[in-house]
This record gives structure tokens, C-alpha cells and sequence, in this order.
């Protein structure tokens, strides 16, 4: 691994100085799970570092009338444990839960988890179901941008250069509705999935009022499976329509042949997972 210099700004306007200042040669780190692997790898080269840590207020879990914020540099074990989170967006709490182990989910946060990118982690799905939002802030100002909107391939997202992710601000999860999150691994239990499905909906007198579904690991990014939510939303609940809608899945996704299982057994999986997913939260289970 190359030599680097390590820079623990105490502001975010200090942070974003040192992004100014070096540019491509700087990259910032957050709980460093991933970012070191990547430097031992040499998959990602930088000369400076530039650490999220020491800066104020971003651990910060609260609830304001536009949702739950999450600071990125909350750790997943605080997502996890957070009586707030656990109140208003059960799915989450239950779905930070069950990454990795206790020791990675202590030092691994929010933030860096979502800009790693990587297609198999696990929150990017229940965050695109809670249609969750991102907060980007560079010396220029800030913006939001839907978790819908971020993720563009395989470890590629639309954060901008000089950007820092701040916040993820998650809409109250519906009452009335039931989530679910099931994530595939065949190998070990703290593997990254397989596949793995988030849905979320609402029934009111045996028909579908609301339908959300999204997959991990099985295309480039996670994405929302809209047409299995319109073959299911405003219709009434049945075994058959569960079937009908996950096997519409199929054409949906493209995963990578890997390690974890050939691409034709990953796409048999995500139709079967979506399917057990779909009857979870439909009552049919
Ligand atoms: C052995 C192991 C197993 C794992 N298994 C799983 C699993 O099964 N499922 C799962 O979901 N996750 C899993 N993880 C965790 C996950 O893959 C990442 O390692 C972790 O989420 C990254 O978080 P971090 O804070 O350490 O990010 P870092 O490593 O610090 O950073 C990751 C990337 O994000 C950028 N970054 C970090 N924070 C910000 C920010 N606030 N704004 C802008 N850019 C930022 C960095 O520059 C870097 O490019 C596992 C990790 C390990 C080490």
C-alpha cells in the first residue's frame, strides 16, 4: 500500500478545504472498512485521507417533520439499536441488524456504506422501498438527491466531486403497512447476500393498496422492481397474483456471475426470494 497522509478536519468546512485543496489525490474516509481494503487492493489511490470523524454532529439520529435524519456518520450498530429508528422505520433497524458481524456493524457507518456502492450490501433496497433520501454537501451548497437517483453501477454513484454525504432522511415508515427483509446466504450467515428483496405494502379489505419492492445483488445497483408493484397494487391478494408478480422479476434483473452462484441461479433466487417477500408482507405467509 502507498504512503499517505492522514487529515482529521474538525469542521465540515475544514473537510471541504482539504478536498479543494488535493482534489483527486484526496479521498475521505468514514469507518474505513471498506476504503482500506480498497487502498491494500490497490483498487482506490490516494496521497491524503481525509477523516469524517472529528467532525461535530454527524452521528446524529433525530426526528424532524420530513422524517427520521440519519448522520452518515452514524454506525450501523446505532441504526440498528436506536429506539428513534426502531419507533419510525422498523424495517431499517431490522436491516442494519443483520449486516456482517457486531465488530464490523460498531466501525462501518451509514454514510460510507451507501457510497461504497458496492450491489450486494444490504440497506440500499429498504432505503429505496422507505424512498429515503440523501443530503450532499460541498463548499457550493448543498442538495438532495433520492436514494433512486444515486446509485449508478457498480460502485458508481452520483456524488460529485468535493461533496460530503451528510445525511440520509428517511420518510416515516406508513403506519398500517408491514416491511419485510430477506437477504439469501447460502455460505454463511455474514456473508454479503446472495440476493436479497425489501417490500413494504399496505392491505385494506384483501387488496393491494400500496406496493414497494426493491432488490440487492442482483443487478449493478439495487433498484425498485416497479412492474412488480403495479401487477399487485389495487389488485386483489391471492397466492396466484404473488406468483404472477415474482415471476415478472426475471426480466428485471441482471446479476454477475460470481463466486456466490452463476447468474441464472442468482435470477431463479431473486424470483423465489421476491415471491417469500411478497407473501410476507401480504399476509400469506
Ligand atoms: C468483512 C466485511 C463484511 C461486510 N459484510 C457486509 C454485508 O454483508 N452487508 C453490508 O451491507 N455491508 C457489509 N460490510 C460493510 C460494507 O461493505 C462497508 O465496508 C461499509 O459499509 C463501509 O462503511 P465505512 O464507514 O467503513 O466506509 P469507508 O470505508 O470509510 O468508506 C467507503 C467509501 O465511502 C466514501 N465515504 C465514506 N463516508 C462518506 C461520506 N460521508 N460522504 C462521502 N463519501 C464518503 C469513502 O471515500 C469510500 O469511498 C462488510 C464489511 C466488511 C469489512
Amino acid at each position: 500500500m502507498r504512503d499517505f497522509s492522514y487529515h482529521a478536519p474538525a469542521s465540515l468546512a475544514e473537510a471541504h478545504s482539504l478536498l479543494a485543496q488535493y482534489g483527486d489525490a484526496a479521498r475521505l474516509m468514514a469507518g474505513g472498512t471498506a476504503l482500506t481494503v480498497m487502498l491494500k487492493q490497490s483498487l482506490v489511490q490516494a496521497d491524503h485521507l481525509v477523516s469524517l470523524q472529528r467532525i461535530p454532529g454527524l452521528r446524529r439520529i433525530h426526528l424532524q417533520s420530513d422524517g427520521l435524519h440519519i448522520g452518515a456518520l452514524a454506525r450501523l450498530r446505532d441504526v440498528e439499536t436506536s429506539p428513534l429508528v426502531k419507533e419510525h422505520a422498523p424495517l431499517l433497524a431490522e436491516v442494519y441488524r443483520q449486516v456482517a458481524t457486531v465488530r464490523i456493524r460498531n466501525q462501518a457507518t451509514v454514510g460510507g456504506g451507501i457510497v461504497h456502492a458496492d450491489p450486494a450490501q444490504d440497506p440500499p433496497p429498504a432505503l429505496l422501498v422507505l424512498d429515503a433520501r440523501l443530503r450532499l454537501v460541498s463548499r457550493a451548497g448543498q442538495r438532495e438527491v433520492p436514494v433512486r437517483e444515486f446509485f449508478l453501477d457498480y460502485y458508481e454513484t452520483a456524488l460529485r466531486p468535493g461533496e460530503v454525504l451528510t445525511e440520509v432522511i428517511v420518510p416515516l415508515q406508513t403506519k398500517h403497512a408491514r416491511a419485510i427483509y430477506l437477504r439469501y446466504t447460502p455460505r454463511t450467515q455474514d456473508d454479503y447476500p446472495t440476493v436479497s428483496v425489501a417490500a413494504l405494502a399496505r392491505v385494506e379489505r384483501g387488496v393491494c393498496r400500496e406496493m414497494r419492492v426493491a432488490l440487492g445483488a442482483a443487478a449493478p445497483t439495487a433498484l425498485r422492481i416497479t412492474a412488480v408493484e403495479e401487477a399487485l397494487r389495487g389488485k386483489r391478494v391471492s397466492q396466484a397474483a404473488v406468483r404472477r408478480a415474482a415471476a415478472l422479476v426475471a426480466e428485471q434483473v441482471s446479476p454477475l456471475e460470481d463466486f456466490r452462484g452463476s447468474a441464472d441461479y442468482k435470477r431463479d433466487m431473486a424470483v423465489v426470494f421476491t415471491r417469500r417477500a411478497l407473501e410476507g408482507v401480504l399476509g400469506l405467509g
